[in-house]
């Protein structure tokens, strides 16, 4: 942050607070206090009737051409289950019934957590889109796990495989701490 986002003074300092713990931007002119907190990640694990799970092949950077479940950042003013469908919708044009949150994933550095819920098909429609140039539903035995995006997905997947095999809850945590 290079200008104060409340007045435009470039007059920024990185400061506690009174009363606070940690570090924070502080503009020095309107004393505003910018708190910088971690981005929401939202998306589907998504099962058709023959318990396949859908992955995409990503046509965006980063991790261009791995495949990824659909997901992406939660938007201001939208709760997180609309999130999900809405970023179902845009990457695969499918129209998915939410089931229940599936797995919560933390990436400490990268301020990020990842909110990953189950959902199934409405009906067998999906398209591909700029942002998945390929759509496949693929069984357990058959997950490229060597070419899925993000160690959230991988998450998400062993957690669905786990659940599948009754040895497991139906919510799963976990955190990725990147050096
Ligand atoms: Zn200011």
């Amino acid at each position: 942050m290079n200008y104060c986002s409340h007045c435009g003074s470039s007059n920024l300092e990185t400061k506690i607070p009174e009363g606070d713990h940690l570090p924070r931007i502080v503009c020095e002119n309107c004393e505003t206090i910018h708190y910088l907190n971690p981005r929401t990640i939202v998306g589907c694990l998504i099962l058709n009737d023959k318990n396949e799970v859908m992955l995409c092949r990503r046509g965006i950077e980063p991790r261009l051409g791995f495949w990824n479940l659909p997901a992406g950042f939660l938007e201001n003013n939208e709760g997180v289950e609309e999130g999900a469908l809405r970023e179902v919708l845009e990457e695969t044009g499918a129209t998915v019934k939410l089931k229940g949150l599936h797995t919560i994933y933390n990436v400490i550095k990268a301020q990020q957590v990842y909110l990953i819920f189950e959902a199934s098909m409405l009906d067998d429609h999906y398209e591909l889109t700029p942002e998945s140039t390929e759509i496949k539903f693929f069984a357990q035995s058959e997950i490229p796990w060597d070419e899925i995006a993000f160690s959230s997905n991988v998450f998400a997947l062993n957690h669905w495989i786990a659940k599948s095999n009754g040895t497991t809850s139906e919510l799963a945590i976990g955190t990725l701490e990147l050096k």
